[in-house]
């Protein structure tokens, strides 16, 4: 049992003046594993003031200065990749295959803002302007448990390449993982008040932040529900806000496809960190007239997909992160086939020879259509909608067909045809054939999937403002 009692303001690790406490639990056994007091409203004023104390030396450091601090910042959470993987693997139950990706990518976040930072101009002129690019202010950053560290450090690298200082707020149920990281944040060293990490719950410390006159700007990702409440607390000081919200991507495979590669990949794209992920492709886009072969392909290739706790290196599927969670990803495969939906696998209930612990089965609806609840409303586990198309035009047409725009997926042979159908698509990316993740291309989504874009210089734009000084 570890009971976490401090949040990190201005340098320093403090007891929080909120007295709430939180239950943390291990979502593999269900066993409570710790507690985290919890900061209030005047904790969240307090990490507001001592970054805004922060800001006017740190808006001011050099671009080599900030290089100087990223690179600490990266050796500082490389050196403890272990220790972070462990508390994932304990907190939230990451698969290894999941965690293998997200520590390593999480600490080279600050490398990669650094890398953006040695090549960006602040400074350009545009007719017989000169325009500077200048730090918005105190930033705000709101996160969420499904990749807790990866979300902190990308949003940390950030803001600190654009000579912003930050208080976050991570996911209250994400408190081991994010101790941990802020242990090895402290230890780069850097110049108070340039971050503060306040845990709390998201009505009180996230809402204090998104309404705060002193955060000039809001980072949030999760859930468009939440995405809608943090634009509205925002309007009335008209921060700057970036969201990433919510996603039901489309994962089209194409009539020219590939099976024994494509199979794979689209299972991998659609149950991605055991489905608890906003890029995850659960709309499965098929031919009509492959249909049969694909529903073949993929009841014979689930058989691989091993659900099991984090220590089975095995394990491609872990546990649901919470009770709650678990109950709401089951009402949806109850509601699969209330609507209609025919079971290809999968189901209520956990997989046999797992009696505790928050896991679900790999479950794939087939024979529905894009109308139904669990193809327009995000799940957030390891459930996938088999749709049928007709031919590109109406594969394009479904695929657009969502309140949702974030991550799209294209499985072919020819490649022309794919940027061509990309090009088509209502989506902040479009990855073909399984591509890996690319840390400098802009990240975000279009319609209800959110506003902005992170990552890469477009994410370093959302935290300056122009500023054209005129001659
Ligand atoms: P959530 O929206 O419930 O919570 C996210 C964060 O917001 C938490 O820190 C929470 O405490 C805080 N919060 C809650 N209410 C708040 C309020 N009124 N004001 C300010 N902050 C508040 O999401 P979640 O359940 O933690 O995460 C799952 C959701 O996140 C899914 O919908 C998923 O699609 C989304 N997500 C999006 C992306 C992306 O990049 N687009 C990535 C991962 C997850």
């Amino acid at each position: 049992m570890r009971n976490l009692d401090n949040i990190y303001i201005d340098g320093e690790f403090v007891t929080p003046k909120g007295t709430e406490t939180g239950d943390l639990h291990n979502p593999s056994t269900e066993e409570k594993i710790g507690t985290v007091r919890l900061a209030g409203v005047e904790d969240a004023r307090d990490a507001v003031a001592a970054a805004k104390r922060a800001f006017p030396a740190f808006s001011r450091t050099s671009k080599a200065e900030r290089i100087d601090m990223l690179n600490r910042l990266n050796a500082a959470a490389a050196g403890r990749v272990t220790d972070l993987t462990q508390a994932m693997a304990l907190e939230y139950g990451a698969p290894q295959n999941f965690t293998r990706f997200a520590i390593p990518h999480a600490a080279s976040s600050f490398l990669t803002m650094a890398s953006v930072l040695e090549d960006y101009e602040f400074e350009r002129y545009r007719g017989r302007a000169r325009v500077v690019m200048q730090p918005s202010g105190v930033a705000a950053a709101i996160t969420p448990w499904n990749s807790n560290i990866g979300f902190i450090t990308s949003k940390l690298a950030t803001a600190i390449a654009a000579g912003s200082t930050i208080v976050i707020k991570p996911s209250e149920m994400s408190a081991t993982q994010t101790q941990i990281l802020t242990e090895c944040l402290h230890e780069a060293g850097l110049p108070k008040g340039v971050f503060n990490i306040v845990n709390g719950y998201g009505n009180v410390v996230g809402a204090e932040l998104s309404r705060h006159p002193d955060i000039a700007k809001v980072t949030f990702t999760g859930s468009t529900a939440v995405g809608r409440e943090i634009l509205r607390n925002a309007a009335d000081t008209f921060k700057r806000v970036t969201l990433e919200l919510g996603g039901k991507g489309p994962n089209i495979i194409l009539d020219d496809a590939d099976l024994d590669l494509v199979i794979p990949a689209a299972l991998r794209m659609g149950f991605i960190n055991s489905g608890q992920a906003c890029i995850a492709g659960t709309r499965v886009l098929v031919p009509n007239h492959r249909l049969d072969e694909v529903l073949a392909r993929l009841k014979q290739e689930i058989e691989t997909f091993k659900v099991g706790a984090p220590n089975d290196p095995d394990a491609m599927i872990g546990p649901m992160v919470s009770r709650k969670h678990y109950d709401r990803v089951q009402s949806y495969i109850e509601l699969g086939t209330k609507e209609g939906a025919r079971l290809l696998t999968g189901g209520p209930g956990r997989p046999t020879g797992l009696d505790r612990g928050w896991f679900t089965k790999p479950t794939i609806f087939f024979g529905g259509d894009n109308q139904m609840r669990i193809a327009r409303e995000e799940i957030f586990g390891p459930v996938l909608s088999v749709i049928a198309y007709r031919d590109e035009e109406e594969a394009v047409s479904i695929a657009n067909d969502t309140p949702y725009g974030l991550q799209a997926y294209l499985h072919g042979t020819d490649a022309a045809r794919m940027q061509a159908l990309a090009d088509r698509l209502d989506s902040g990316r479009v990855v073909i054939n399984g591509a890996p993740h690319e840390p400098l291309a802009p990240f975000g989504g279009f319609k209800q999937s959110g506003i902005g874009r992170e990552y890469g210089v477009c994410g370093l734009e959302a935290f300056l403002e122009p500023k054209a000084v005129i001659t």
